[in-house]
């Protein structure tokens, strides 16, 4: 046998068999393989069916033998096929020791068609272990490396006949040392592609972050410009009406009164506009601590509603009777309802009335806000509790408002440890409902007010 005869052979499948122990990079495609190139220089080498048992012999995996045998057989059998057919034609078409005009087209042959015949194996492997069709899998190694897919096999291929060539020339040491050059080469290029790699993901990240530091940037200026409008509204207002009593004694007690009640109001506006200012600034520092103590959604709606000045009578409350007490932030759960409660007023005509209402639902408890209004654009609706985001429509925009508060809403409902949606039709109006646990599993009531909680409840005959 051609083996026992060549014993330098068993050199050639130890080369093999330490080849396979390298650590293969993950490139995507069949793969940057030395050994494809010690193949290809064996099926020159030697007779076909001794180059395919020396390959059959290298590609025996002892490591992966016991877990996965029938990948490491499949293997061996893949290599002894290729290898034998490559040398089959390329020993149909030259001799080892011809001129190179004469041994080049016979090596490409030999090296293509052990390439195609890998690919094939590999193909053939996906459909049977996954299902997957052919052309897929093909689709799949060309768009995951379009240029390497065919150069990487046949490109290390070629190394085989300058392998073959100093092998007959110098021996065996010569051509350990210029594979020993080849992993170098290779290690390398599987370095520079993985870094390449890396480099484009870090150029991505970067782009996104820039241009997230736009948007920021953007949404600050629009703010800054928004802000001091909203402010100059209601401070105009009281510097008008002060300067008027100011200077001319207004002696109708009615007159006077209305104009204060005016004063009041655009205060109460301005100390509303802060308020949610310092609610944004310290929801987004972390400093909002909720303080978690028993309340009564009918009282807070009660007061939510009061706080809408002259449009309270535009909201309808929908409240059952015997609603269990919430173990929440009171100011919390005050914020949420207010802020959905102005907008549904806001962006309703004032002759539409509105509605807030309130049913248990087992150890929850749903609120919503209802109007009849403009709706919101579906392509909007991801956005709008975006911080400082307002809908661009010249039809609602006339209103007021800095495009914090549904922000706001999103946030503090975080907080209070429930859930919200909305669900709007153009034309038609909107409806948010607000989905909160009866009690927030994080409270911890002071013991006071747990006592008085407790009583509270033991009054109400559906209590908690
Ligand atoms: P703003 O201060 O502008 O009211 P919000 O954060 O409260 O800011 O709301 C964001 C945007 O969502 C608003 O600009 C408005 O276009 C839209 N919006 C909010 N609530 C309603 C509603 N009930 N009906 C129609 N549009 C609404």
């Amino acid at each position: 046998m051609e083996l026992l005869a060549h014993p330098q052979a068993l050199g050639w499948v130890a080369v093999l068999l330490a080849l396979g122990l390298l650590p293969q990079a993950a490139v995507a495609g069949p793969g940057l393989s030395v050994a494809f190139a010690v193949q290809v220089a064996l099926a020159m080498l030697y007779h076909p069916v001794a180059a395919g048992v020396i390959a059959f012999l290298g590609a025996l995996d002892l490591h992966r033998l016991r877990r996965r045998p029938l990948t490491v057989w499949w293997g061996c059998g893949l290599a002894l096929v290729t290898v034998t057919a490559g040398g089959a034609v390329f020993h149909l078409v030259a001799g080892q020791d011809e001129p190179l005009a004469r041994l080049l087209p016979a090596f490409v042959a030999c090296a293509v068609l052990m390439w195609l015949a890998g690919v094939a194996a590999m193909v053939a492997a996906a459909r049977f272990e996954h299902g997957t069709p052919p052309r897929q899998v093909l689709a799949r190694m060309n768009a995951a490396s379009p240029y390497r897919f065919p150069a990487t096999f046949p490109g290390m291929g070629w190394f085989g006949l300058p392998v073959a060539r100093l092998y007959l020339a110098e021996g065996f040491w010569p051509v350990l040392l210029l594979l020993g050059l080849l992993l170098y080469a290779r290690t390398m290029c599987l370095k520079a592609w993985s870094q390449r790699g890396r480099l484009v993901d870090l150029l991505e990240r970067e782009r996104r972050v820039v241009a997230e530091l736009r948007e920021v940037n953007r949404g600050k200026e629009q703010f800054v410009a928004v802000a001091s409008h909203e402010m100059r509204t209601p401070l105009t207002a009281i510097l008008g009406y002060v300067t008027t009593l100011r200077r001319q004694p207004i002696d109708d007690p009615a007159a006077r009164d209305r104009f204060l009640e005016i004063v009041e109001r655009q205060a109460q506006r301005l100390l509303g506009l802060v308020e949610t200012l310092l609610t944004a600034s310290n929801l987004e520092h972390g400093r909002l601590a909720a303080r978690f103590d028993w309340a009564s959604v009918e009282d807070v709606c009660q007061e939510v509603v009061e706080g809408l000045g002259d449009d309270r009578g535009r909201v309808r409350l929908d409240l059952p009777p015997a609603l269990p007490r919430l173990l929440t932030d009171r100011r919390c759960l005050g914020q949420v309802l207010g802020n959905l409660l102005e907008n549904a007023v806001k962006y309703s005509p004032r002759q539409q009335p509105c509605e807030l209402g309130v049913r248990p639902d087992g150890d929850r408890l749903v609120l919503w806000v209802r109007d009849h209004g403009a709706g919101i654009p579906r392509s909007e609706l991801e956005r709008i509790f975006d911080r400082f985001y307002q809908v661009d429509d010249s039809d609602t925009r006339p209103v007021t408002g800095i495009g914090l508060g549904l922000h706001l809403v999103r946030e503090l409902v975080g907080v209070l440890g429930g859930t919200i949606e909305v669900q709007t039709r153009p034309g038609a109006g909107s409806r948010f409902t607000v989905v909160l646990p009866v009690r927030h599993p994080d409270a911890r009531p002071p013991p006071a007010a747990l006592a008085a909680g407790a009583a509270a409840r033991e009054t109400r005959p559906s209590g908690t």
